[in-house]
């Protein structure tokens, strides 16, 4: 597994780590991941997952970067404070690695959300702070309200078939070291990406290189600078396959192939 650095921080998150939105696969896919080095595992307090996620690491909590979010419904101070207290509790952990704030909420201040999560840092319950969903304006205006930390992430959808953060997401993330989280990177289900493939350019890379379809997909999303991605899976043989798109790296050309090949 080949490793990028998170944000600024010098720690490293691996290429390819572990989604949990309708996780099923108990401790064995999770373990697995984390043995392959896929240790970055993400999942949200609106997942209904945090409490699976917790169980399955209890025995290997320091091995995992684990990743969770709050939701926009809880962005007043106060609950994020007991959001964050009620996702460690379905956690059984005492740290996040990782706290993300899910989506954008308009209706309220994000100055004071972020004093929130500062104070969860400065309180060692959450090691870094993340946002998701966030367009250029909306990182730029959390970025401002920080007072001693940085924002490290955005996890972002993102894949062969949804590509607009290239405009002006990626390179803004890209120039000032916030790591992108790509989500949905085998676009929720597979065949979103085989069905888009009229030409059959996918396949035909897939044999020219000796790669799977997922594991091209998959490397295509982590060829650009910044971006790692987190296919979600509950299966063992799935999360080797998955872990397999780390390691190596697409041509320019099958790269330019791929890009003519699914336009946005
Ligand atoms: P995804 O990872 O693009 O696709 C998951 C689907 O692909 C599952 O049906 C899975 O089935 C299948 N799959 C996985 N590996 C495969 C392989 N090698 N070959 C064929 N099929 C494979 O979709 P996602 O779950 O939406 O996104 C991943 C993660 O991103 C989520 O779990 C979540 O952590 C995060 N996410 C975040 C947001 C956000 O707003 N921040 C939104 C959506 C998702 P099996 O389980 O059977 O392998």
């Amino acid at each position: 597994m080949e490793f990028r650095e998170l944000g600024r921080t010098g720690e490293r998150v691996p290429e390819i780590g572990l989604g949990t939105w309708l996780y099923t696969g108990g401790e064995s896919t999770i373990r697995r991941a984390v043995d392959l080095g896929a240790n970055l595992i993400d999942t949200a307090e609106s997942y209904g997952t945090e409490d699976d996620v917790g169980h399955a690491i209890i025995k290997f909590r320091n091995e995992v970067f684990l990743a969770t979010k709050v939701s926009p419904e809880h962005f007043r101070y106060n609950d994020v404070i007991k959001a964050a207290d009620d996702s460690l509790r379905r956690l059984r952990t005492d740290y996040i690695d990782l706290y993300q704030l899910h989506w954008p909420n308009p209706n309220i201040p994000i100055g004071e959300t972020i004093r929130a999560v500062e104070k969860l840092v400065e309180e060692g319950k959450v090691r870094n702070i993340g946002v998701s969903n966030f367009s250029v304006a909306q990182l730029q205006e959390a970025e401002s309200s920080l007072s001693r930390n940085r924002i490290v992430s955005n996890q972002v959808l993102y894949s062969l078939v949804n590509r607009e953060i290239e405009t002006d997401l990626i390179p803004y993330c890209q120039e000032h070291h916030v790591t992108i989280i790509a989500y949905s990177p085998l676009a929720q289900g597979f065949s979103n990406i085989t069905l888009r493939d009229r030409t059959g350019v996918l396949r035909s890379i897939t044999r020219e290189i000796g790669h799977t379809e997922a594991q091209v997909a998959l490397n295509w999303v982590i060829c650009h600078n910044s971006v790692v991605a987190i296919p979600k899976t509950s299966s063992v043989s799935h999360v080797e396959e998955n872990c397999g798109a780390s390691g190596w790296r697409l041509s320019p050309e099958y790269m330019a192939r791929l890009n003519s090949a699914f336009p946005d």
